[in-house]
């Protein structure tokens, strides 16, 4: 089959390779007729996840038709139309059973890798390194699923694939950052990062109630897909942050703040900029965490920070101080995905949200190494590319 594989920095290439097949009495193969790049993926693409390796195969965001089932697989059936969450789940052990999927006791083969960094292990994901797993990914022709009776949810009515697809990740994960909020009517919810997953947590805080949210980044088009979903855009290369937050909500601050940005946050003013492009470039920090330090310096007193953006070790300068004397609570996690999947799903079904109105980009998969390019640079205001075999 043909798949997209991680060559090395800034380098992907659509290769051929072997086709998956059963390995576990759970496991289901699955054709892919969609599969999406995604903010994330960029993170690897440029070379700050650790532990990838040379041809290992990207994607965490697919969906596609079931053509084998392993013998324990009683829920799916080969034909059935199926999403599958990017998290790996066993749906049997302690944290699987409190809905906390995406910290799995039993789906992260490599533990022993990402406990030296993280203390303990997160479930394994697909098409993100060893350390998670070391699972090939879905930005392919097929893909082998394990746990195949817990995560993927059936797709029964004649929905598209560009209205389901996203239940993989960014909708629930940008669904997931406002429920973090706890959001109560009148809130005021302030979003780091107007790309997909800020788009969508913008969405979902105010179909959570919010009176008002406020966008920030820097590029007017992803803006103006935030104000598109309701916001107030706010470009941080025009204003200050942390005055005009403070201006607009009467001097207190937001009630709750998302960081949907993660680990190459940029910055407009340059030394703060070379501080950590210098730092996380020598690998004496793996973030540059700029979103974060303001998302936690606007939050109003007491409010709550919610982190969906990705981390991936350790980072310098974080404002513990505002935090702890401000009685704030920090939140975060990989989405829990499989939780988000039936709600999510009926709201789509519903007309209540249309996930596909991030989609700006449809390449072939054999286009992936133009798509990531184009995305990574922002290039054509490419907002989400969505790839099918
Ligand atoms: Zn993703
Ligand atoms: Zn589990």
């Amino acid at each position: 089959m043909k798949a997209t594989c991680w060559m090395g920095r800034n380098t992907v290439e659509v290769r051929e390779v072997p086709d998956p097949r059963i390995l576990n009495s759970r496991d289901a193969v699955v054709r892919i007729t969609s599969s999406a790049i995604c903010g994330s993926d960029l993170h690897l693409y440029d070379g700050y996840v650790p532990t990838m390796k040379k041809g290992d195969i990207l994607g965490h965001e697919f969906m596609g038709e079931v053509v084998e089932v392993g013998p324990k697989v009683s829920t799916l059936k080969v034909g059935d139309r199926v999403v599958v969450p990017f998290p790996i789940a066993c749906g049997n052990c302690t944290s699987c059973e409190h809905g906390m999927y995406s910290v799995c006791e039993n789906s992260n083969p490599n533990a022993g890798l990402a406990e030296k960094l993280m203390g303990h292990a997160p479930s394994g994901i697909f098409g993100y390194s060893h350390m998670l797993g070391g699972y090939p990914g879905g930005q392919a022709q097929y893909a082998r699923v394990p746990f195949a009776d817990v995560g993927p949810i059936k797709i029964e009515d004649d929905l598209p694939d560009e209205k389901v697809l996203f239940l993989s990740d960014i909708l629930p994960t940008g669904w997931m950052g406002a429920e973090m909020c706890d959001i109560k009517p009148g809130d005021t919810i302030a979003v780091w990062g107007a790309g997909p997953v800020g788009q969508f947590a913008v969405a979902s805080a105010y179909l959570m109630g919010a009176e008002r949210v406020i966008c920030i980044d820097r590029f007017p088009y992803r803006l103006r897909l935030a104000e598109r979903a309701g916001a107030e855009a706010l470009n941080y290369e025009d204003v200050d942050v942390l005055d005009t937050l403070r201006d607009m909500t009467a001097g207190r601050g937001p009630d709750a703040c998302i960081d949907a940005v993660g680990m190459e946050a940029h910055h407009p003013t340059p030394a703060m900029y070379a501080y950590d492009r210098v730092k996380q470039a020598a690998r004496l920090e793996t973030e540059r965490p700029y979103a974060l330090r303001e998302a936690i310096m606007a939050c109003r007193n007491g409010g709550i920070v919610s982190v969906i953006g990705v981390y991936g070790g350790v980072l310098d300068k974080f404002p513990m101080g505002s935090l702890m004397n401000r009685s704030l609570t920090l939140r975060s996690g990989q989405c829990h995905v499989q939780r988000y999947l039936k709600p999510l799903l009926a709201k789509i079904r519903d007309g209540e949200i249309d996930p596909s109105f991030v989609i700006t980009h449809r390449m072939r998969l054999e286009d992936a190494p133009r798509g990531y390019e184009m995305f990574k640079n922002k290039t054509d205001e490419c907002n989400k590319i969505v790839l099918t075999p």
